[in-house]
């Protein structure tokens, strides 16, 4: 985050610019979206229900992948309109919004790292900032929404898995519940995914903006080129596989802080994506350092899932209160 202050400072000139970009469509291409998804399906740990884990399961996962991306349709601009900011988060701009916070406060992950976790709340925060901000496009369109997005996905797979539990001991059928669970599951996965490209949690995310003292690429080529056209030429989930295969899952339990630090991550190596673009990394077949990098950011995206879903089966047997409705 060492450039962060220099690319705020410098807002002014590159907002600009961001009015005239237009957000790619994607994040990652199509057969990255299809590998994360599977890749953590096929890594769940055996105490995850067998309706997770079964063939059915993979073919329903890897179908999934893509999906949020098909409905971003210019045949149904509402839809398309109300989901865009969902796939990205601009932390540079999301960092401008957080409530003060320092360490150890619950939802601090690190001072002044702190968002509201209600969607709406953070929606009211981001109009709040512009004030402070003039020269930041303060909108939730313009700053992103992804880890909402995630949050959300992964309560309801979680509510979805509270409910199997409770058909299963009554020894009802679980068909219902079992086709809802794995449609979440699957949506949840874009969503992490998308957070394991770097170039969906930053304002760099397709050309360079502002100062540019290293002469990364400004072309807005960047992103299509490394996310879908390497990816589908260059990567096999053969290779990824042992990469999510050698980290262990681990139940997790404030998956809102968890995702922000993934995130955080992601944001730390957008430089090295202009750096290994500059170097024709993501040419043709491109080079081995290129190479290692994507594998490793699609099984970070793997593995994040594949946490996430089991972590949603550990936490759906947690104790909930009764709810009867508003009263
Ligand atoms: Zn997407």
């Amino acid at each position: 985050m060492h450039s962060v202050k220099v690319l705020v400072c410098c807002s002014v000139i590159f907002a600009g610019l961001i009015l005239v970009t237009t957000r790619p469509a994607w994040a990652w291409g199509r057969d990255g979206h299809m590998m994360v998804n599977r890749l953590a399906q096929q890594n769940l740990p055996a105490d995850v229900p067998a309706f997770l884990r079964n063939g059915n399961a993979q073919d329903v996962m890897q179908w999934m992948g893509p999906e949020p991306d098909r409905l971003r349709n210019r045949a149904e601009p509402e839809l398309s309109g109300a989901e865009a900011p969902d796939h990205f988060i601009d932390m540079e701009w999301a960092i401008q919004v957080p409530e003060t916070c320092s360490l150890p406060a619950p939802g601090c992950y690190a001072p002044g790292r702190m968002w509201p976790k209600q969607r709406y709340d953070f929606i009211r925060a981001i109009a709040a900032a512009q004030a402070k901000h003039p020269d930041i496009p303060m909108t939730p369109e313009k700053v992103g929404t992804l880890p909402w997005a995630v949050e959300e996905s992964w309560e309801k797979l979680k509510s979805d898995l509270r409910e199997y539990r409770k058909e299963a001991a009554a020894n009802q059928d679980t068909s219902g519940v079992e086709l809802a669970a794995l449609y979440d599951a699957g949506w949840l996965g874009h969503f992490v995914a998308a957070g394991s490209q770097p170039l969906h949690a930053t304002i760099q995310f397709n050309g360079w903006t502002g100062p540019n003292p290293n002469g990364y690429t400004t072309d807005h080529k960047i992103h299509s080129q490394f996310e879908s056209v390497y990816v589908s030429t260059n990567i096999k989930a053969a290779d990824v596989d042992p990469l999510v295969k050698a980290v262990q899952p681990v139940k997790i339990d404030d998956e809102w802080m968890q995702y922000w630090k993934y995130l955080d991550h992601s944001n730390g190596l957008v430089e090295k994506v202009y750096q290994l673009e500059k170097a024709g990394g993501f040419n043709g077949s491109g080079t081995g350092e290129a190479k290692s990098f994507t594998e490793e950011r699609l099984a970070a995206g793997a593995i994040e899932l594949r946490d996430l879903i089991y972590s949603a089966w550990v936490h759906s047997a947690d104790p909930v209160e009764e709810y009867h409705g508003p009263q």
